[in-house]
């Protein structure tokens, strides 16, 4: 069974003079639940009472609660990051010089780079220095208001490999205070090995193995030219659907494969990239209820077009943003500069990033208690630097984090 690390001290926390509180929890006319003057009182871990600042609970105050003055800032929900593939070794610093210079994708393979060298630098890192590079990255993801954020493995191509990077981020989960949303990643297929065979073993061994074990809550497959195919895609995720495994399919992201169609049609939870979304798939995913992951850094990074948001929105469909964190195509931890990457380039105005990075993230991940500030939530938020939540996205770049609590720990900055 997968055990939550119980090392943290939850303390009793007040939280009063908010300027502005987004509790993500609001109605039709005001979606992001805007409060003005606000206290939010945190207990046991959880979200125990939001209010107005004169109507905060400071009667039930104890020796231990710790108050804190914001002083008119704003105050958000914890960040939810539903994409990001944080296990892994080594560097591709070089690759990406190559590759901003002009460089061929045949070029930068023949000098070695691309996915496999990540495998191999993962392959042949031992678990303690792998256990420790993620655990910065979480920290990193922190610093910037991050407080769950999914995590997939990928970089290991073996069936015991990837079991091992499952039970790694476990370790690392366990050094940081963000949580996390384990995925085993079908990322492509392993070139040293029978493609039918790894195929087969990926759905007769592994899967049962991580649902057994409850090491991953969703399952993913990376569809498209080079890694799996629309039917070996169908085939794994079916099989981590009769294993109640949550499902996702990295979908049209350089050619159009019929994956999102398959995501809508199969009930995947959520469905990755869709920079080549075919015309009308927008409106099968809406009816699915399926979030569209939408990752603005590797379109930037990559230089592919833009994700169409505007259009997903228009149909209805639920929309979330991540940061796509990897070695190769999108090395941020900062879900902040994407927020204002889908403003400035993708149509999505301030209220709807800040949905796509709370409320709408939460539900790719199935976690309803996070992403919003109300009572029974999870005790977690984030002070910013900032006075409107308008403001977190039209300044772009800059660390704008003041304050985290996770869970009910004051988790940055740290005592
Ligand atoms: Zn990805």
């Amino acid at each position: 069974m997968r055990t939550v690390p119980e090392r943290r001290i939850v303390a009793d926390f007040l939280v009063h003079n908010i300027g502005e509180l987004l509790t993500c929890d609001g109605s039709k006319d005001n979606r992001l639940g805007i409060l003005r003057d606000a206290t939010v009182r945190i207990k046991d871990g959880k979200i125990a009472h939001v209010g107005r600042d004169d109507t905060g609970s400071h009667d039930a105050l104890t020796p231990d609660t710790i108050v804190i003055d914001a002083e008119g800032a704003l105050c958000t929900p914890g960040l939810v990051d539903p994409h990001t593939h944080p296990i892994f070794a080594g560097s591709r610093a070089e690759e990406f010089d190559l590759r901003v210079r002009g460089a061929t994708y045949q070029e930068i393979q023949s000098r070695g780079g691309g996915i496999l060298s990540t495998v191999k630098a993962t392959n042949s890192a031992d678990d303690d220095e792998l256990v420790q590079s993620t655990a910065a990255r979480f920290e990193r993801f922190l610093r910037n208001g991050v407080t769950l954020a999914e995590a997939k493995t990928g970089y290991a191509l073996t069936i015991d490999g990837e079991l091992r990077l499952l039970k790694l981020l476990e370790r690392a989960r366990a050094q940081t205070a963000v949580d996390i949303s384990p995925t085993l990643l079908a990322h492509v297929p392993p070139p040293d090995q029978d493609r039918k065979q790894y195929v087969a073993r990926f759905i007769e061994e592994l899967i049962p193995a991580v649902a057994h074990e409850q090491l991953a809550e969703a399952v993913d497959v990376y569809c498209d030219a080079g890694a799996f195919t629309l039917d070996e895609t169908r085939a794994i995720l079916s099989a981590a659907k009769a294993h109640g495994r949550m499902l996702r399919v990295h979908a049209e992201q350089f050619t159009r494969t019929g994956a999102a169609e398959l995501a809508a049609e199969i009930g995947a939870a959520s469905v990755e990239h869709l920079e080549e979304l075919g015309p009308g798939v927008e409106k099968l995913l809406a009816r699915a209820g399926t979030v569209c992951n939408l990752l603005p850094g590797a379109a930037l990074t990559l230089k592919l077009k833009w994700p169409d948001a505007r259009r997903m929105l228009d149909a209805g469909c639920r929309v979330a943003l991540g940061t796509d964190c990897n070695p190769g195509s999108s090395l941020t931890e900062s879900l902040p500069l994407m927020m204002s990457l889908a403003a400035m380039q993708m149509g999505m105005s301030c209220e709807e990033v800040w949905l796509a990075v709370t409320r709408q993230a939460a539900h790719a991940l199935g976690r309803s208690d996070a992403g919003r500030i109300s009572a029974g939530a999870r005790g977690d938020l984030v002070l910013w630097d900032a006075s409107d939540h308008r403001e977190v996205v039209q300044h772009f770049g800059v660390p704008l984090v003041r304050t985290v609590i996770v869970g009910g720990e004051l988790a940055f900055p740290k005592e």
